[in-house]
């Protein structure tokens, strides 16, 4: 090892560049914080090339003073704090003095800015280092233009998503802020049109319904609480509305955005009896807390706070989300015991397959691959003619040695969840045209994600384009799909590909599975013996027949052995 040097300050700025810009959607919530911070009142973001062409934001705060505005680019230059001890009260969203130069190290920053009474400056910078500083004129307010992120970090360059996939994240980051600042006006450009424009001033049940549309912010219940301490307001959907992944899912401490397993946590369970798994309830949050209560510079980009007392928050959060959903009255649990969900075209809950007799063991579930393929011929050995339905979920069928129960629904969601795969895989994109075509409003971003993602979506076999910033047309929908709801089938299948943080690979999976999902036969289905023998056949030639594109088993068999032991002949 050699001799300690301490690093220049452009390679000291690059490195926590690492820790702070992770995308530009990192870029866009530090500028926005610094306008926040200046007691903006009005914001204006617009963003090119995903963020990495350009992301500027505009505001009306209090400007940057004409010789503060070189200082603003070095490291631990800060306004907001003057001593540590300051760090424990700040309500300010920035105080590290890292977020302008972090970002003007991994890009070309321009900033004008101008304080009350003062004239305005133009700043030019290249990599951290300042190329050009001269007069400007403008009106209170700074305006900060990034271009060309990470030009000279291409490592993070190539980590990054498609362009529509990072102009998602930034449209996310200002969602979440503009969510929080109701006093505050967002105006949001993606490539010099506009996306949204929030007037300062409206409740947030009217800005939620301005982002995500009309429909969307009708499904939304108010929450207010307040007897544990931190005082908590918010909307949670109602348990209908639930969505196909957490997109929906905003929190805020202090007015400040924030993801956390615990807010996760303490908002979703009082929706876990009534919710089946991979559906999760859109909610936007606030919690107002004593700032002592909250450590906010634990984390880098102050993503994640630490709280103290925990059990305190979960429980101040819990009870007004469980109070919230019990006041939907005549809510009836969608799952029953050991059933399964009532009408609606929503991805099935756990079947909760209990055994009539004895131990599990004494069933055999298929598990190992080999076993199964072992096993794969027990299908031949079922006579189709001794199908008979078991209550409305099952179907059981015998052979010279066996016992066979089908949980009818788990085997169709698995034959059409290879159809859908195949067909995903092949791009045959077969759809069935609907004789009414029906419009849809979503949420602009589902537009995005149908536009980016226009060629799995017709391979999966729907037919839809979008009218308009807001609206969908579908007039198809893929063949064998027997959901009466096609925008609700639409939307889950959006949601599906839009959850980003997943792989593709598994990303086709969770499509295909929705797919299956809304194809299949419900419980209460009543099948003709003609349809049990088909679905038996075609759950034979699956290539994995033993489980549900979910995981759960699809059929139980019960060998004459296994009689013989239970009636203890052996
Ligand atoms: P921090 O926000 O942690 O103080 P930044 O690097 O984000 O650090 O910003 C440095 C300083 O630049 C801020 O403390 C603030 O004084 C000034 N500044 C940055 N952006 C703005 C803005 N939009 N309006 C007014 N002042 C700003
Ligand atoms: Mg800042």
């Amino acid at each position: 090892m050699g001799r300690i040097a301490v690093l220049p300050e452009v390679v000291a700025n690059r490195i926590a560049a690492g820790e702070v810009i992770e995308r530009p959607a990192s870029v866009a919530k530090e500028l926005i914080e610094n306008s926040l911070d200046a007691g903006a009142t009005e914001v204006e973001i617009r963003v090119e090339g995903g963020g990495t062409r350009l992301v500027q934001v505009s505001d009306n705060g209090s400007g940057i003073e004409e010789e503060d505005i070189r200082l603003a680019f070095e490291r631990h230059a800060t306004s907001k704090i003057r001593s540590a001890e300051e760090i424990s009260r700040v309500l300010s969203f920035g105080f590290r003095g890292e977020a302008l130069p972090s970002v003007a190290s991994v890009s070309e920053v321009e900033m004008v800015s101008a304080a009350e009474g003062g004239d305005g400056k133009r700043v030019l910078l290249e990599g951290g280092r300042l190329l050009k500083e001269e007069k400007a004129h403008r009106t209170r307010g700074t305006t900060a233009a990034v271009r060309n992120l990470f030009y000279n970090t291409p490592a993070r360059r190539k980590f990054l998503k498609s362009a529509e996939a990072e102009e998602r994240w930034i449209r996310r980051a200002v969602i979440a802020h503009a969510l929080a600042q109701l006093s505050v006006s967002f105006r949001y450009l993606r490539e010099g049109d506009e996306v949204f424009h929030l007037p300062s001033g409206e409740d947030l049940l009217l800005r939620v319904s301005r982002l995500f549309g009309r429909p969307f912010a009708e499904q939304m219940i108010p929450i207010e609480g307040r007897e544990m301490g931190p005082v908590v307001t918010g909307l949670v959907s109602k348990v209908e509305a639930a969505r196909g992944n957490r997109s929906y899912q905003y929190f805020h401490v202090n007015g400040r955005p924030v993801e956390q397993s615990l807010l996760v946590q303490a908002a979703t369970t009082p929706f876990r009896e009534y919710l089946p798994p991979r559906r999760y309830p859109a909610l936007v949050i606030s919690l107002t807390i004593d700032p002592s209560f909250v450590d906010i510079n634990i984390h880098p980009t102050k993503r994640e706070v630490r709280f103290s007392p925990e059990r305190t928050i979960f429980a101040s959060i819990e009870a007004p989300v469980r109070r919230a959903i019990r006041s939907e009255k005549s809510l009836p649990p969608l799952w029953e015991k050991g059933g399964e969900r009532k009408g609606g075209a929503a991805p099935r809950g756990p079947s909760e397959v209990r055994l009539p007799l004895g131990k599990e063991s004494e069933w055999t579930y298929h598990r190992s691959a080999e076993e199964e393929t072992a096993e794969r011929n027990l299908f031949e050995e079922i006579d189709p003619s001794t199908l008979r339905p078991v209550g409305d979920t099952f179907l059981v069928g015998a052979g010279r040695d066996l016992l066979l129960i089908v949980d009818k629904h788990a085997a169709h969601e698995r034959i059409l969840f290879e159809e859908a795969m195949d067909r995903m895989e092949e791009g045959k994109g077969e759809s069935q045209k609907l004789l009414f075509p029906e419009t849809v409003a979503v949420d602009p971003v589902l537009i995005s994600v149908a536009e980016e993602y226009s060629e799995w979506i017709e391979k999966a076999g729907f037919l839809v384009r979008p009218i308009g910033p807001r609206s969908l047309m579908i007039e198809g929908v893929p063949p064998g799909i027997r959901s009466g709801e096609p925008a609700g089938f639409l939307i889950d299948f959006l949601d599906h590909l839009q959850d980003e943080g997943k792989k593709e690979s598994s990303r086709k999976r969770g499509v295909a599975a929705s797919l299956a999902c809304h194809g299949a036969i419900r419980s209460g289905d009543a099948l003709t013996g003609e349809e049990m023998k088909n679905l038996l056949a075609r759950l034979a030639r699956a290539r994995q027949p033993f489980r549900c594109p979910h995981g759960r088993p699809t059929v139980l068999t019960l060998t004459t052995e296994e009689l013989r032991h239970r009636f203890l002949r052996t």
